[in-house]
């Protein structure tokens, strides 16, 4: 069996692994990496950008389809077709790109990248199965990088007509009838993307609302869109699994009684579950946090010079915590003093209207902080939301009632995910409410509701 020696081996190369990765290498410290599939994991690969490219898609011919009938806009077109399959390869396009792109990037950066199956021998040493053959590497530390699988319900498995967020993304025709398990940001991202392509859409969310995480006043838009967009959805309702003809999906709903759905494709959107099967963690003596490996503020695990990054380290599961954690492991193996210092994690829901989270929320800014202030700017008040036919939804701050530093600020509107960073700014560099109101605003763009909700919360808005 070849043998190999390094400072530091990232098993995956998701956004956590081939960050660090990429870091450690431009840190002068001799990395290699190995990835089971291929670079960029799920996120790359199977998550946010196959799904943004599929929702981008959908969008543009909803919106080809509306101009189909008179409209404001006075744009009139031939009804659109779609090829599916077509749109699939576009989207392959993009992923194959950004794989190449990270494979040159961590040999630019002087890492090693070796593709196959790790597994822990013990904790400095990992046995890779490659199509060549095994590799045993030696490693002074380790950064366990290997993400999330989609989780299944046990009594509806993957397979046939049932299908997971990747079997959704790499579909080549529109089910006429799809639907969706989970009412989380996945499976209504993907949803409302069928629908807009043309699929009868349901939805079944066990809990008594959809994405449960967020409050009412954010996710009132969504719902509103989801009802306009003809999506059935049903709360407090449980999927059960399928008839015996495999052709309907049985439901119980919140008072007990069940009913039988046809369908097309069954897609399972229910969360996902870190990837600790097959790695050899058993071979370790780490501490675990639930199903995900526990890690301190330097993502260093129970065992000293193992690291962990990213989904398998616990929620949030989200591409940028994962590249944060990656840059940060790689400063510390390289020597730094850094820790985690984050002040907020955006998030973002690619929702129809999309929402922003940064920091917290104004009831948990009330129970840390006590007495706050809150200000929300509605997009019906905002010029340039009017020109893009996007008045849907609204911009909210939560400062604290005392000195005005700014503790959230919520978004939900057409997108307003480009907005995330403005937000996290805010929250990073510790602003106050008057930084915001202060701070020039380049009109017109949906960019001046933040300011305009923070002088609310100042009370003294302007155009509102
Ligand atoms: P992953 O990206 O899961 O990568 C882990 C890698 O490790 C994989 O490539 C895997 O093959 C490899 N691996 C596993 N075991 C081994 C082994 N034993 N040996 C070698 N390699 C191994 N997040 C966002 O922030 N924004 C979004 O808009 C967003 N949209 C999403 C949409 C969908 C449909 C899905 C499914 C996810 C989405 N996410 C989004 C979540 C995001 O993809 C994950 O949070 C992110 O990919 C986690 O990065 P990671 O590096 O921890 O792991």
């Amino acid at each position: 069996m070849e043998e190999l020696n390094c400072d530091l081996l990232v098993i995956g190369s998701g956004p956590g692994g081939y960050v660090c990765g990429i870091r450690a290498g431009q840190l002068g410290v001799d990395t290699i990496v190995v990835e089971a599939r291929a670079h960029g994991g799920t996120c790359l690969n199977v998550g946010c950008i196959p799904s943004k490219a599929l929702i981008h898609a959908a969008e543009e011919f909803h919106k080809a389809t509306g101009f189909t009938a008179p409209n404001s806009l006075g744009i009139s077109v031939q009804a659109p077709e779609i090829d599916l399959g077509q749109t699939v390869a576009w989207k392959d396009g993009i992923v194959a790109r950004l794989n190449g792109g990270v494979g040159a990037l961590l040999r630019r950066a002087g890492a090693r990248a070796i593709i196959g199956q790790a597994r822990f021998r013990d904790g400095k040493s990992v046995i890779v199965k490659t199509d060549m053959g095994e590799q045993l590497i030696h490693a002074r530390r380790i950064v366990i990088a290997t993400g999330s699988v989609p989780f299944e319900i046990p009594s509806l498995p993957f397979g046939g007509d049932v299908i997971s967020s990747t079997g959704a993304l790499a579909l080549t025709s529109v089910p006429n009838r799809l639907i969706v398990v989970g009412g989380g940001y996945i499976g209504l991202e993907i949803g409302t993307a069928m629908a807009k392509l043309g699929s009868e859409v349901t939805v079944v969310e066990f809990a008594s609302k959809i994405l449960p995480q967020y409050d009412n006043e954010l996710t009132r838009p969504v719902a509103d869109r989801l009802e306009a967009l003809g999506i059935n959805v049903m709360l407090n309702a449980k999927a059960e699994g399928l008839n015996a003809d495999k052709d309907r999906l049985r439901v119980t709903l919140g008072d007990g009684e069940t009913t039988e759905l046809p369908f097309d494709k069954v897609l399972v959107a229910v969360g996902r579950k870190p990837c600790t099967q097959d790695v050899g963690l058993e071979e370790l003596s780490l501490r675990m946090n639930g199903a995900f490996i526990q890690v301190d503020d330097r993502c260093q695990t129970s065992m000293r010079d193992v690291y962990a990054i990213g989904d398998v380290t616990g929620e949030p599961m989200l591409a940028h915590r994962a590249i944060a954690q990656g840059e940060m492991t790689a400063e510390i193996v390289a020597g730094g003093p850094h820790a985690w210092d984050k002040q907020c994690i955006p998030a973002v829901c690619f929702t129809d209207p999309e929402i922003v989270t940064a920091g917290l929320s104004p009831e948990e800014a009330k129970a840390q902080f006590g007495e706050t202030v809150t200000g929300k700017f509605p997009f019906t008040a905002n010029g340039r939301a009017m020109t893009m036919e996007n008045e849907a939804g609204f911009i909210r701050v939560v400062a604290r009632a005392d000195n005005h530093v700014v503790l959230g600020i919520q978004a939900t509107g057409g997108g307003i995910s480009e907005l995330a960073a403005v937000f996290a700014h805010a929250i990073e560099m510790g602003a106050r409410l008057e930084d915001i109101a202060g701070t020039i605003h380049a009109h017109p763009t949906q960019s001046e509701g933040l300011q305009e909700a923070a002088l609310k919360a100042l009370g003294h808005a302007i155009h509102f």
